[in-house]
């Protein structure tokens, strides 16, 4: 496990990077120096964790298996990425908290979550799993001529932390199912997306950035803008200790700040959402989510995938 120390000199010397003007960089540094050392101290702890031991209640080992070291039970204690770490601020992450079917019968390995979709094809005619170049035939076969509904078997749910502005993107996709922390229950935590590269608009793309902005004024004014939200989270903490409500103290946070929700889908919207959203034209912080996700899933549905990414650039 790497020492928090070593992180946090790290982080620190991220957040020294920042180009200030000197007066208003001492005082930028003073406020934000203990909060980003204890911020990274944090991130030491949770990216670096001790190795994660199998869950005996998720993953219980089989009676009839004891010899056997793969216990037919898909394991997912590693199963996270973190993601938007261009930050001097807090990463975001994405973890695969459960999957269906989580339970992968002796002949199926070749499968994993894929054997799924062969069994509910396959039912058309009353048959099951055959050999693995059959079965790989098959799920290509059903990618190629969108034959969709088999992909609704596999279902997978995942536990997000992102900034609210990509949340508001992610939370257009309908065909799935949310449960989001709530601000009228819950203080909101002082977390916040800080980029430290930044874009102009671009010039092809309507919605998109285009080159990367290296003027040092511009990029100040940026930073400064950024660690405003820190100031308006100080505001909003006074608020609730002053007893204002948490549903109208929370109105004025930005939308930089983290909000965590569970999200749960199956592979047919999955992919759907992997199509539009790791597009080139999505922007970038929902698309290294998209992306995360994708690598997350590849190994549970190794056919599948690799049927996606051979037709993705010709579906609609
Ligand atoms: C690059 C990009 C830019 C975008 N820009 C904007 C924007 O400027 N403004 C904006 O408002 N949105 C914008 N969106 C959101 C977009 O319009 C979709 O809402 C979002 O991508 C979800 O896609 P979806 O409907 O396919 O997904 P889902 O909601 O998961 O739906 C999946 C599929 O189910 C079907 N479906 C679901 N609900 C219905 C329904 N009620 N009626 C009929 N069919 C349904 C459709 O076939 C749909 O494709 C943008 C999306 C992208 C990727």
């Amino acid at each position: 496990m790497l020492k928090a120390s070593v992180i946090s000199r790290k982080f620190f010397r991220n957040a020294m990077t920042v180009s200030l003007p000197k007066a208003q960089l001492n005082d930028l540094v003073d406020n934000q120096f203990q909060k980003i050392l204890g911020e990274a101290d944090r991130l030491a702890a949770d990216l670096w964790p001790d190795p994660p031991k199998p869950n005996p209640i998720l993953n219980p080992k089989q009676e009839s298996d004891r010899v056997d070291p793969w216990d037919q039970l898909i394991h997912l204690v590693d199963k996270i990425k973190y993601v938007n770490t261009d930050t001097y601020g807090t990463p975001g992450f994405v973890r695969l908290v459960d999957c269906m079917p989580r339970y992968i019968p002796k002949d199926c390995t070749h499968l994993m979550c894929d054997h799924a979709i062969v069994q509910a094809a396959r039912v058309s005619f009353n048959e099951g799993i055959k050999t693995p170049e059959k079965d790989k035939n098959l799920i290509d076969f059903l990618i190629k001529h969108k034959h969709t509904s088999p992909f609704e078997m596999v279902k997978f749910k995942f536990h997000i932390k992102c900034p609210i502005f990509v949340q508001r993107q992610w939370i257009r996709h309908r065909t799935a199912n949310v449960n989001e922390i709530s601000g009228r229950y819950s203080v909101m935590k002082g977390e916040f997306y800080c980029p430290r590269t930044i874009y102009d608009q671009g010039k092809l793309n309507k919605q998109m950035s285009g080159n990367e902005i290296t003027d040092q004024e511009t990029k100040y004014l940026f930073e400064e803008y950024m660690s405003n939200s820190y100031k308006q989270y100080n505001v909003y903490n006074n608020l609730i200790k002053k007893g204002v409500s948490r549903e109208i103290a929370r109105i004025g946070l930005p939308q930089n700040m983290y909000t965590e929700f569970y999200w749960s889908t199956d592979l047919h919207n999955l992919l759907n959402f992997i199509r539009l959203r790791s597009a080139p034209n999505a922007q970038s912080e929902i698309k290294e989510y998209s992306d995360a996700m994708k690598e997350l899933i590849t190994d549970l549905c190794p056919n599948t995938i690799e049927a996606y990414d051979k037709y993705s650039h010709t579906s609609s």
